[in-house]
């Protein structure tokens, strides 16, 4: 529902949600800034998250590690020889196209069995790195992504998707180092010394929340696909033997966290990976409805001990376990679940924007509302004196006071209160409370419900604990 979205691009914009970055110089591409609510709302799906893994699991701490690493971390994860993609260059215009995407594009434009047979050939090309096939399998197919006229395709090529800088002031190829493009290495190089440190025994869990860099050839979807985004990634190490019951232990576990939320199950759904990485031993996707279709938003894998004992083997040092239990030394396996923050906050953007219609017989009305879960809104209290006069706004100041230091809370006394009202739909604040001249007589005030949109009298005094209890 293509339609949908763009108005929901618009509405992040209009809303302080998310801006391009930089604007005011037209943008760069796929690249985006957070504004007001959006930094918010980006902050309490982290939180969410966070809280959830470690605080909620004693068998899993969290870290937080440098974005920079030695660059043979990323020779010993495969990152320098693998994280590549095959692109194609348009010769007239000069631009550059991920392969599978461009193939993609076309094969959702043919009838879904041709569309697939296509998808088919592909992946058995790009199975065995064929890349002259690729291209002539776009040439065959007159591929030619909207451009008019016969396109000057390049040959295929593999580009690394990692971006690389200088450390220190002399540029010399021994000082280049990668900005990381996961979080997952600085979670593996850290293993003993969390393990050691933290006494911890196996099986447990490290996880870790931030940014990631990847140059993305097609960044397309706003939000969906950027070029520096960030990861909310947890590692846990079993010992060898137990990795199936684990992965099915998280799998489910991670499904549970998304329903938690109040999604509709039937917006999500599993979806096995077709060509596991030569060290896994499964791999699966979460995806979710979004108006472009079914898309991933977090994997969940089983990597066996293919990533420590890379390390082990690039950094000559012992990256090992002894399990009392079993009086036995071993490199752990690792289930892996990683989720992009940014990806969640448009699945969470996505299902929570609704256009609804409020008309009655003789008026015309509308409205967008956010449908937020209470706990993740940018704003959990809007408190309104009904007017600028009579003591209304102190009385309402005093409730702001008494309010802020627990949960965010939005101060206003402009416009009647229906417009007030409806700016918070639209920012998704689940609560709005308003203060009105009987207020004084007989303390109770008028607490209105974003969903419902009904109205109920409730004490004043009751209204901060009435909040407090939505958002536990
Ligand atoms: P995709 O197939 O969409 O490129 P991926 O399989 O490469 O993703 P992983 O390497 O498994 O993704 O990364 C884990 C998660 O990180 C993804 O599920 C996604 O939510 C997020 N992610 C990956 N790349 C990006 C990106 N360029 N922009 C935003 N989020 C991303």
């Amino acid at each position: 529902d293509q339609n949908k979205f763009q108005a929901i691009i618009s509405h992040c914009k209009e809303y302080g949600f998310v801006f391009p970055s930089s604007e005011i110089y037209d943008g760069l591409s796929a690249v985006y800034d957070y504004g007001q609510y959006g930094a918010e709302l980006k902050k309490n799906i982290k939180d969410y998250w966070w809280k959830s893994m470690t605080q909620l699991h004693e068998d899993i701490v969290g870290i937080d590690a440098a974005i920079f690493m030695h660059p043979t971390t990323w020779k010993a994860s495969g990152h320098v020889d693998n994280f590549s993609d095959p692109m194609i260059d348009n010769k007239d215009s000069n631009k550059r196209y991920r392969v599978d995407h461009l193939i993609e594009g076309y094969a959702e434009t043919l009838p879904e069995e041709a569309g697939n047979a296509l998808l088919a050939q592909m992946d058995e090309l790009l199975k065995e790195n064929d890349f002259a096939g690729l291209k002539a399998l776009i040439e065959h197919n007159k591929i030619k992504c909207g451009i008019s006229g016969t396109v000057n395709w390049t040959d295929v090529r593999q580009f690394n998707l990692m971006f690389s800088t200088q450390l220190g002031s002399v540029t010399d190829e021994a000082n280049e180092i990668y900005l990381r493009p996961e979080t997952a290495q600085g979670i593996f190089v850290n293993f003993l010394n969390v393990q050691k440190t933290g006494r911890m025994k196996v099986p447990f869990g490290i996880a870790q929340i931030g940014k990631a860099f990847r140059n993305e050839i097609v960044a397309r979807q706003f939000i969906f696909r950027m070029r520096e985004f960030e990861q909310m990634e947890m590692q846990f190490f079993v010992r060898p033997g137990t990795q199936k019951e684990w992965y099915e232990k998280w799998k489910e576990e991670r499904m549970q966290w998304h329903l938690s939320l109040g999604t509709d199950p039937a917006k999500y759904h599993f979806k096995d990976h077709v060509k596991l990485a030569h060290y896994a031993d499964a791999a699966v996707d979460i995806e979710f409805e979004f108006p472009f279709g079914f898309k991933e938003v977090e994997g969940i894998h089983s990597r066996g001990d293919f990533d420590l004992k890379q390390h082990q083997e690039y950094s000559r040092k012992k990256i090992q376990y002894f399990d009392t239990e079993i009086n036995q030394n071993y490199v752990p396996y690792v289930i892996e679940t990683s989720i992009g923050l940014d990806r969640m906050f448009l699945l969470t953007i996505c299902n929570a924007y609704a256009e609804e219609d409020l008309s009655t017989a003789d008026k015309q009305d509308s409205r967008v509302v956010l449908r937020f879960p209470a706990k993740l809104a940018p704003i959990k209290l809007a408190i309104f004196p009904l007017t600028k006069k009579d003591g209304l706004p102190e009385a309402a100041r005093a409730l702001m006071n008494e309010c802020k230091s627990s949960f965010h809370c939005f101060y206003e006394e402009k416009d009647a209160i229906g417009r007030r009202y409806r700016r918070q739909d639209a920012i998704g604040t689940p609560f709005c409370v308003t203060i009105d001249h009987q207020t004084k007589e007989d303390g109770m005030v008028t607490i209105r419900h974003r969903d419902s949109m009904e109205q109920e009298r409730i004490p004043l005094t009751a209204v901060k604990q009435l909040v407090l209890d939505k958002i536990q």
